[in-house]
């Protein structure tokens, strides 16, 4: 018979003290009993990426690993935002089959297993998607809602009411990190890879602790990111915009002097030619703002910087989980 798969599940943490030490618990918890079951192998791992946090979050997870937890830290240098360290996780990982996953536990671990299974039978990506969304608040719900709608309209692909809940394969893992941006949005870069995928429906929660570490303005930073690096569409809607408006304008001028010519008129009023001024005025400086993002993210990927440099990582040699769960069946 095969061997089981080694997965290894990657966690990003920011902040996460509060919630960390049951995370840890839980995901020891799920590695136990799907090793139990034969499913994966003993040396499954659970990645623990401190995305620079300014709290205990390391020392939490430094003391698993020295706990001897089937823990691995990986400490990036300072903060650089949950996608940046979820690639950070994803390409410290080494198992077979990687699982991501949000530090608040928010996503249900049962569907794990549904996940492994999907793998098990040829998927190389299976995406969590939520069934209802009914833990977050309105306004989370409805500016998903538009936000997905909004993606879609730009024809990009991206799975709905999925967050960063996916299992995948090495192979997947593998050539995502081929794609060197720096402006990641992983939702939108994972369907391009292709390959077999799947989905598992489940059931999203309430974060257990902590508060949410994505507030407005980084919500709103993700979407202008994941418009701008995979649509060209705006730059269009520019064109097909001042395009219409001087179509407009000559329609109107040719009305005008039509008009002029047969009833000759005082001279025309203050509201005509002022307004149009102030009306293209904003359209421009829209216009321009709009390729100004654009300019802006090749500028960003031109300096090909790195994405994220790795302050520690820390792993103990030779631990594998099995004394313990034998001393749990006890
Ligand atoms: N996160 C991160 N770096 C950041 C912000 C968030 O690693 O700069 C992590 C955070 O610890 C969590 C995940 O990203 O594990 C999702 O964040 P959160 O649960 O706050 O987002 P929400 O579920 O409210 O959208
Ligand atoms: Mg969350």
């Amino acid at each position: 018979m095969l061997s089981p798969p080694n997965l290894s599940i990657v966690v990003p943490c920011y902040n996460e003290a509060e919630v960390l030490p049951e995370t840890i618990r839980q995901l020891e918890r799920l590695l136990e009993q799907l090793a139990g079951q034969q499913r994966i192998s003993s040396e499954s791992r659970i990645f623990l990426v401190d995305d620079g946090s300014g709290d205990a979050t390391w020392s939490l997870i430094a003391g698993a690993v020295e706990a001897g937890r089937p823990v691995v830290g990986v400490k990036l240098s300072r903060n650089r935002g949950h996608q940046i360290a979820l690639i950070a996780g994803l390409e410290a990982a080494d198992g077979d089959v990687v699982v991501s996953i949000d530090a608040d536990l928010q996503d249900d671990l049962a569907a794990v297993g549904l996940m492994l299974a999907k793998f098990v039978d040829g998927a190389d990506i299976v995406y969590g998607v939520r069934r209802k969304r009914e833990a977050d608040s309105l306004f989370k719900r409805s500016s998903a809602r538009a936000f997905y709608r909004l993606m879609r309209m730009l024809g990009t692909e991206t799975v709905p009411d999925h967050a960063d809940f996916r299992l995948m394969s090495r192979r997947a893992v593998d050539a995502l990190s081929e794609f060197r941006e720096v402006n990641l949005y992983l939702r939108g870069m994972i369907p391009m890879l292709g390959f077999p995928s799947e989905t598992v429906l489940y059931d999203r929660r309430e974060r257990l602790a902590g508060v949410t570490k994505y507030p407005l303005r980084r919500m709103l930073a993700l979407a202008i990111d994941a418009i701008t690096s995979f649509s060209v569409l705006p730059l269009r809607l520019i064109s097909g915009l001042g395009l219409l408006v001087s179509l407009t304008t000559t329609v109107l001028g040719i009305w005008t002097l039509l008009n002029a010519l047969i009833h000759p008129a005082p001279v025309p009023g203050w509201a005509s030619t002022v307004l149009p001024i102030y009306f293209l005025g904003g359209i421009q400086l829209v216009g321009i703002g709009i390729i100004g993002e654009y300019v802006g993210k090749l500028y960003l990927e031109a300096k090909n910087r790195p994405r994220y440099f790795i302050e520690r990582i820390d792993r103990q040699k030779r631990n594998t989980f099995e004394p313990r769960m034998k001393s749990q069946q006890r």
